[in-house]
């Protein structure tokens, strides 16, 4: 026989925490709370199989349901001496939802089950107080029309603040019994009206009407929407816990609250709480009167002049200073309970892991692991690595004021700054002038990369979660806010207009790519900072980690921030990136453009010197760590030159005629660049382009051996390699590279050469390529681009219907497609050991920083992953979860 409903009340229960998938949340840890000897009022929960056997029979109940509840309705009354329904000594309980994970969205509590025209006067004649019963019953007819019977509550509030003023009063509390008779009177006839039929009168009635709402509440849309945001199966559903009444609202010596063990903001170790005297349920969350403090040291730390729990009540608050520490110490972890004071008597009414912010979270998982509550590797599974965000990156002051313009998409997150400018050109040289500047697009394309870099933030007009902006914005760990499509920009005049105010170029601008807001001015802001717990928590992720955590970096300040951030190395420079700066793009361009060996070697002389600074100042920041360094990758095509006076400037540089240059340009022009003359096509066709740049990277790192004494690990990377016989006419221009230098300088720089994986090919002749190459690092960027013939510069528009509609769990450009491109990897992976197996293998590109893909990476054993440097903490910390997770006997 199935059992449908669990009693729990007067130090026992048939239930325990253990039980949350059926008795939902709420219900199991009653339960527990009943079995630890706390006072709790007695109840029962019916399960949450009684929902599912509802939708699965036309919204009915199991037959034996009725019997269940009213045994244990008697069990309740055997308790607590009332009977449910008795007119002189009645028995009345609220009736609460909870689902195995809290879901906002369902049914509200319901309170005062029971009461009606003869039970009020029962109630009123038992407690002695006659204004407590028919506030308790208005109350009751409120909250049952709003959840129950749908009658909108603003009826009742209108109706009550009219009487107020007719009245010439103030507070709820100000009111007498006569004054809740009256408006009781008038709520009736108001229903009446809308419904077209009386109150309910039966207290079954009323009890099986609210059962009845719960379970409905599970398909409402709301609960729907909630489930599908969440990942919450329809099958769970809730539970339904009926409860006897305490109350809160019985005078001066009554009360109720909400309080946490320790503070969910900071994560201090201090009981942090609300309570108000004489009110009832979520009174002190609705904020109807100005809650007080629990602790006397909160109440002078907020100045309140409202006395404390602890002055107020003392022993009431040295039973719950008791009760919430022994809950702390029971769940392990901070708790946020629910409490109610009658007559001078505590009730517990609920208990739950309390909700924290990241900070919180690290110090309390930390506080908590010192105190020997918790082990320290249970503190490293319990912080969410992509919590973690919201302390890398600077963020607006909560408490500062805002004047919002605009909302865009949070495309990178993180708040900044600065004047505005509208090109990338500008963006620079208002930077080098000493501004802080903010790049603001009709959207952004590779060759903004150099005005992005100068950027605090950016703000586009148009594009998505993966926009060009979206995705280099995240690479740098800059904020961005993209498509805010309020936004309009005239590029012509130098003006954005938003909310009908005009901005001009220079003028002040703050965006949080946290929130997608775009601010007028500037707002005080908090720096990202890797101290206190954090760096304590970091540290012993560290201890438990196998993986190596790289970052994915070029720029001396990138490769500082990722050292910072605790960076073992630099797992995928792009060296290209460093082509878009300043006047370089004209050098890069004639090295494009030039018709022969001879003119490309030219331009390629301009560019060797600043290539060779580039990496001197790279590997001073990463000394005594490996660089990866990616051979030139991008299509040429997107070097190329765009307007006449982009032309003009090159053709003049160049010493041709601008004709000549156009028709060469022209010729260069791809129909689909993501596939043509890019990655080590480049390197064949034009391998002194690599000569090159194997020529800068070798020489740097004789100068800063030189110069520091210390040795770089330079690993010389070709992309998106599809043939073994490539990567070897590739690999044999970089060593006869190394050894030119190490000839004319005279010291031997030890390096690798090896392959980036992005092609499908390449995966499945890894075994083969590996004959030669050193390291591998997949590319899962463009891996996943070329398994799935998706661009991910273009998939915006139809991939997130993709994944609302279930072909992918999740964006295969964020998350990696573990079936697809996972098994690409994976190929490449065992084909590559088997050849060499001590092969190092990494992984780049989004991925990288993604905790879901980074725990399959530790699955297939990968040396290290590489992500932009802001994701490096997380990175370290999702590694560190996906090694415990890989033994988990390994408790400390
Ligand atoms: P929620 O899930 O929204 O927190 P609850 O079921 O916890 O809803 O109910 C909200 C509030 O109602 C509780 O915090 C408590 O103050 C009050 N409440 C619920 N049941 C009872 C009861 N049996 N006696 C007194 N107050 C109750
Ligand atoms: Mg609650
Ligand atoms: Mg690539």
């Amino acid at each position: 026989m199935v059992k449908w409903v669990y009693t729990f009340g007067d130090g026992r229960a048939e239930g325990a925490r253990d039980l949350r998938d059926l008795l939902g949340g709420k219900g199991a840890n009653l339960a527990e709370m009943a079995n630890l000897g706390l006072p709790v009022p007695p109840g029962f929960t019916i399960t949450t199989e009684v929902c599912t056997f509802f939708y699965e029979n036309g919204k009915s109940y199991p037959p034996e349901l009725g019997s269940e509840v009213e045994a244990a309705l008697d069990y309740i009354g055997g308790l607590t001496g009332r009977v449910f329904g008795d007119p002189e000594n009645p028995l009345l309980v609220s009736v609460r939802s909870g689902a195995r994970a809290s879901m906002p969205g369902m049914m509200d509590t319901v309170l005062n089950i029971g009461l009606n025209d003869v039970t009020v006067e029962a109630l009123a004649k038992r407690s002695g107080d006659e204004r407590f019963a028919y506030d308790s019953y208005r109350r009751f007819i409120q909250m049952y029309c709003d959840v129950v019977l749908g009658v909108d509550h603003h009826h009742f509030e209108e109706m009550l603040e009219h009487y107020k003023e007719i009245k010439g009063l103030t507070l709820d509390t100000e009111l007498a019994a006569e004054d809740w008779k009256r408006l009781i009177i008038a709520f009736k006839a108001k229903v009446l009206e809308a419904r077209g039929e009386p109150f309910p009168q039966a207290p079954r009635e009323q009890l099986w009407g609210a059962i009845g709402a719960v379970f409905g509440s599970w398909q409402n849309p709301r609960a729907i929407t909630y489930r599908r945001l969440h990942d919450i199966p329809a099958n769970w559903g809730t539970a339904v816990t009926v409860q006897a009444m305490v109350f809160g609202n019985m005078g001066e010596t009554s009360a109720t609250g909400v309080a946490f063990t320790r503070n969910p903001a900071t994560g201090a170790k201090e009981l942090f709480g609300e309570f108000l005297l004489n009110a009832q349920g979520e009174d002190v969350v609705a904020g109807i009167r100005t809650p007080q403090n629990i602790t006397e040291a909160a109440r002078l730390a907020a100045g309140s002049d409202k006395a404390s729990l602890e002055t107020t009540l003392p022993g009431v608050f040295a039973e719950f200073v008791r009760t919430a520490n022994l809950l702390e110490k029971h769940y392990r972890d901070m708790q946020d309970m629910e409490f109610t004071v009658e007559n001078g008597k505590l009730w517990m009414l609920q208990t739950r892991n309390g909700k924290r912010t990241t900070k919180a979270a690290l110090r309390i998982a930390v506080d908590m692991t010192q105190d020997g509550l918790i082990s320290r590797d249970e503190a490293i599974a319990r912080i969410d690595p992509a919590s973690l965000e919201q302390l890398l990156h600077p963020a607006i002051d909560p408490y500062a004021e805002r004047n919002v313009v605009a909302t865009g998409l949070p495309a990178s997150p993180g708040a900044a700054s600065g004047a505005i400018v509208f090109s990338a050109d500008e963006a620079e040289q208002l930077k080098s002038a000493g501004h802080k500047v903010i790049l603001v697009r009709i959207e952004t394309s590779p060759e903004d990369i150099h005005g992005m870099h100068a950027a605090e933030g950016i703000l586009t007009t148009r594009g998505g979660m993966t926009s060009h902006a979206a995705v280099v914005a995240r690479g740098m760990g800059k904020a961005c806010v993209s498509g805010a499509g309020g936004i309009r920009i005239d590029y012509a005049k130098g003006v954005m207009t938003a909310s009908g105010v005009a901005f001009n170029k220079g003028d002040i601008l703050t965006i949080d790519g946290t929130t997608g807001q775009v601010i007028e001015g500037s707002v005080k802001m908090l720096q990202p900072e890797l101290s206190g717990e954090f760096a304590t928590l970091m540290q012993w992720a560290d201890g438990v980690r196998r993986m190596g955590v790289r970052a994915n970096a070029e720029t001396p300040q990138d490769a500082r921030v990722a050292r910072k951030f605790g960076a073992e190395g630099i797992g995928l420079c792009r060296t290209e990136h460093m082509f878009f700066e300043g006047d370089r793009i004209i050098a890069v361009r004639e090295m494009i453009l030039a018709d022969d060996e001879a003119g490309r070697r030219s331009a390629l002389a301009k560019l060797l010197p600043i290539q060779r600074g580039d990496f001197i100042e790279l590997f001073e920041i990463m000394f005594g760590l490996p660089v990866t360094i990616r051979l030139l990758d991008p299509p040429l095509h997107e070097f190329l030159p765009h307007s006449q006076a982009e032309i003009d400037e090159v053709a003049q540089s160049m010493g041709v005629s601008s004709e000549k240059l156009s028709r060469r340009a022209a010729a260069l022009r791809e129909v689909n660049p993501m596939l043509g003359f890019r990655g080590s096509r480049i390197a064949i066709a034009y391998p002194e382009i690599i000569e090159m740049q194997a020529r800068a990277i070798f020489e740097a790192a004789v100068a800063v051996k030189k110069i520091t004494g210390e040795l770089v690990q330079p690993e010389v990377m070709a992309p998106l390699i599809i043939a073994k016989a490539e990567f070897d006419l590739i690999k044999a221009r970089v060593d006869a590279t190394a050894k030119a230098v190490a000839i004319e300088t005279g010291v031997v720089i030890p390096y690798t050469v090896g392959a980036m994986i992005e092609t499908p090919r390449a995966s499945l002749r890894a075994g083969e390529i590996a004959e030669t190459a050193e390291f591998f690092s997949f590319g899962t960027n463009d891996l996943t681009q070329t398994c799935m013939a998706l661009s991910r510069d273009d998939a915006g528009s139809f991939l997130g219907r993709y994944v609302a509609r279930g072909v992918f769990a999740a964006d295969p450009f964020v998350t990696i497609d573990q079936e697809g491109v996972g098994e690409l990897v994976e190929i490449g992976v065992l084909r590559s050991r088997k050849t060499r197996p001590d092969i190092k293998l990494g992984i780049c590109g989004e991925h990288g920083g993604d905790p879901a893909s980074i725990a399959f990476c530790e699955k297939l054993g990968l040396s290290y992953v590489s992500c932009s440097p802001f994701r490096v903490p997380i990175a370290r910390l999702a590694a560190a979860q996906a090694a415990l997770h890989r033994k988990p006997e390994s408790q400390a």
